[in-house]
């Protein structure tokens, strides 16, 4: 058997585990990851999680204030999550995909119902990625099917972030991701097709040379991997005001932001913008089972109802993922996610701008939304020591994406007031020691 499968571990066990996992690391995974994994350095294994917390081996708790990139807003292993998938693994595997699958249609159902507006279509995919990739199929078909119109442009906002398949790579503002290799899908980041996020001004501009060749507007509603940057109560609604005067299609892309991590299901809820496609991932089954989801409107599948196969692939809605899910969105609901999300994230953000405040020069600013917060240092590396720091002192956190001046917080919601206290002390503690290192 294998070591990693087994239930309990001796002491030499864990050892050798933790030397294998290194070894296959090296030679068999990117060795790549061996060099830019704080982990790697002290060789910590991972061995389980429970609510906010990740233990190694040797059943050290670390909090985990980087949720999977957001994904576990629910914590490590919430119960009716995993009571739910296991309910399904009691009957069947992933599901035939000929025969109709129930949970697959109470999902759609459920998702219809908590979306904004007349969002109410699903379409169910693995990634948050890949959700982007079929949306733009999506835009593209509704305007060629249903107005007839070669509309193959996808207006876009500096610094955003919509992962790295082909698609949403294209729509992903970070070069040193993309130049390997370019080029990327034709009409989206192209010059003049890229707006400034949160300035109307900006992006009406933008849409005044090529809004009538606009397919659809890709948004965040909050920038996440761009720094955590949260835009005026206007600028969504006018967004959806401009997108409409053009005729084009608006993409709200809910990956990281939707289920909760910003203080609402989803973050359109706080400016009643209704979308036309919405992308989902990450939060959406509760860090149990990969499933996530593009979600349209009536035009938008109307468009599409010629060839229900273009956006579907092999393992998406799978009948443990959608059980997930439903198991997922009942306890946010039932356990008032979204208002811990606000409460706890007020705190914390209080809590920090103290410490920006003991340290001046150092910390730049912290803001955020929902338990998403991002500090933003005054240097890079100044940020990257201190999250080193907070790893040495047993807390996960990592820099956003395309902006590596920001270092994330973002814990579990289940996160106990204790545990949050915990991470401000430490957080406290790193930034001391790192500026007395730094003098
Ligand atoms: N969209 C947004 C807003 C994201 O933050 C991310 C990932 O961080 C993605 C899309 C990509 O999701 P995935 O990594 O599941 O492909």
């Amino acid at each position: 058997m294998y070591l990693s499968m087994k239930k309990e571990l001796s002491s030499d066990e864990k050892e050798r585990l933790i030397a294998e996992t290194f070894r296959n690391y090296s030679e068999y995974l990117n060795p790549g990851f061996i060099g830019s994994k704080k982990s790697a350095e002290s060789r910590e294994v991972e061995w389980r999680g429970d609510g906010a917390l990740m233990y190694d081996v040797h059943d050290k708790p670390f909090i985990d204030c980087l949720a999977g990139y957001g994904v576990f807003v629910l914590g490590h292993r919430p119960k009716p999550v995993i009571d739910a998938v296991v309910s399904v693994y009691e009957r069947m595997g992933l599901y035939s995909q000929e025969l109709l699958n129930p949970l697959q249609g109470e999902l759609a159902k459920k998702l219809a119902e908590i979306t904004p507006g007349d969002l109410k279509y699903t379409y169910y995919h693995l990634g948050g990625g890949e959700s982007n990739d079929a949306a733009i199929k999506l835009a593209r078909g509704y305007h060629r099917t249903i107005n007839k119109e070669d509309r193959y442009i996808h207006v876009t906002f500096r610094n955003a972030f919509h992962g790295k398949t082909f698609g949403a790579l294209s729509a992903t503002s970070r070069p040193s991701l993309k130049y390997r290799f370019l080029p990327l899908v034709p009409g989206i980041n192209e010059p003049g097709t890229v707006a400034e996020f949160n300035d109307l001004d900006s992006f009406e501009r933008v849409m005044a040379n090529v809004g009538w060749k606009t397919a659809s507007v890709i948004v965040e509603p909050v920038q996440g991997e761009g720094g955590i940057i949260v835009p005026s109560d206007e600028f969504l609604p006018g967004v959806r005001a401009i997108c409409d005067k053009y005729g084009a299609l608006l993409h709200v892309d809910e990956v990281q932001s939707g289920f909760c991590r910003a203080g609402k299901m989803f973050c359109c809820e706080y400016t009643n913008v209704s979308p036309d496609i919405m992308t989902l991932a990450k939060a959406m089954s509760g860090g149990v089972f990969p499933i996530s989801a593009t979600i349209v409107n009536r035009k938008v599948i109307d468009a599409a109802a010629e060839n229900p196969w273009y956006y579907t692939n092999t393992f998406a809605g799978s009948a443990p993922g959608c059980a997930a899910s439903l198991a997922a969105i009942d306890m946010m609901e039932r356990e008032n996610i979204a208002e811990q999300s606000r409460m706890k994230g007020a705190h914390l953000i209080s809590e920090l701008k103290k410490i920006a405040g003991e340290f001046p020069g150092v910390i730049k600013d912290v803001r955020g939304i929902g338990l998403w917060i991002g500090v933003e240092f005054e240097s890079e590396e100044f940020g990257n020591n201190v999250s080193r720091g907070l790893f040495e002192r047993d807390v996960l956190t990592a820099h956003t994406i395309n902006n590596p001046r920001v270092m994330r917080l973002q814990p579990p919601v289940v996160i106990t007031n204790e545990q949050l206290d915990s991470v401000v002390e430490r957080f406290r503690d790193t930034v001391k020691a790192v500026k007395a290192k730094a003098k």
